[in-house]
């Protein structure tokens, strides 16, 4: 439910309605909105008398939400979300550009990598500390280490830095280290994560789960929101078909339907998606070309050597050419790099 207030209602006639809505059983959310007094109610909605609202003094209308997701669907809001990221924005016409290895691995690859991609062009350094790895005998990450030196990287190189949590009991750590907060495509519907990091001051972003449809991936995105956290990122990172060429199918039908859909920022991981280097870079410019605010890519000095994912890692020269194509495509759709 959406309650749009007069533009002349008063601070005080905001509270009352609130405190109403509050009693009624309603979540209220303010959201940063196109509409300066708006109000969205998510929760129960049962115990609401939307007649009884409506006659409050100051309250102009009140529309109904259709879909099942509230606080994430344009119907809510209709101008596009901008998520800051320390001093970077994402969802604007800027492109945001996520770069770095799969998972954090030494001091000196993360600092001189992590230098060398803001050089050609990164906004955010990644970099995972917690693997979520589909054999248990596979390299876990480094755990605390693994954030320490991201972070400490952060300080050297300044640039905002982005990690996983994979669990609850490792969120509060992630969450102290990181600017942004990584949901992996396997905890997408781990709810009890999901509200963990609604509960969170930082922004998260949320990735796609391998089979998850677009509803279930913005129903996802509610959990969070609906506690609080309305920083939320969107991650297209491929889904499970009987493609057997790559490692997942990149959905790039995904990236307008959730734009039409959600006012949040569309991300798009070609890495993990493909499974494979030499598609990073049409993959990179079909996705910013079809409405993309950005891309999360990985990057390794020595992808042969990486501890993992290194077959779908691009090198730095990789990046810097990837950089120089999407700087083409960003400029023909109206967007800069
Ligand atoms: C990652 O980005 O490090 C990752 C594990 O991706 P996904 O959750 O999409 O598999
Ligand atoms: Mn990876």
């Amino acid at each position: 439910m959406l309650i749009i207030m007069d533009d002349s209602a008063t601070q005080k006639e905001i509270k009352r309605v609130t405190k109403l809505i509050q009693k009624m059983g309603g979540d209220v959310h303010h959201l940063s909105n196109n509409t300066a007094n708006s109000m969205s109610i998510s929760g129960n909605h049962s115990g609401l008398n939307p007649e009884k609202i409506a006659k409050m003094p100051g309250v102009k209308n009140i529309n109904d939400v259709k879909k099942p997701y509230k606080l994430g669907s344009r119907e809510m809001k209709s101008g596009d979300t901008v998520v800051k990221v320390g001093k970077v924005t994402i969802g604007g016409k800027k492109l945001a550009i996520i770069a770095g290895s799969c998972a954090v691995e030494t001091v000196e690859g993360t600092n001189e990598g992590g230098r060398l991609l803001k050089l050609l062009g990164a906004n955010l350094l990644r970099g995972g500390a917690y693997k979520p790895r589909t054999s248990p005998y596979s390299f876990q990450g480094l755990g605390k280490r693994g954030l320490e030196i991201l972070a400490d990287a952060r300080e050297l190189i300044d640039i905002p830095v982005v990690s996983e949590a994979v669990d609850t009991e490792s969120f509060d750590l992630v969450e102290e280290y990181v600017d942004l907060i990584q949901i992996g495509a396997r905890n997408m519907q781990n709810y009890s994560l999901l509200k963990r990091a609604g509960r969170s001051k930082k922004p998260v972003l949320l990735k796609r789960g391998i089979s998850a449809t677009i509803n279930e991936f913005l129903l996802a995105a509610e959990y969070i929101m609906s506690e609080g956290n309305y920083n939320v990122i969107l991650c297209e990172r491929g889904i499970r078909t009987f493609n057997e060429y790559t490692r997942f199918t990149l959905d790039i039908s995904s990236i307008p339907e959730l734009k039409q859909q959600s006012h949040l920022p569309v991300l798009v991981d070609p890495s993990h998606a493909s499974g494979r280097r030499d598609m990073i870079i049409p993959l990179s410019k079909a996705s910013i070309a079809a409405g993309a605010d950005g891309i999360m890519v990985e990057v390794h000095p020595f992808p042969d050597k990486a501890l993992s994912d290194g077959y779908q890692s691009i090198t730095f020269e990789h990046f810097s050419a990837l950089m120089k194509e999407l700087d083409t495509i960003a400029k023909a759709v109206g967007r800069s790099i």
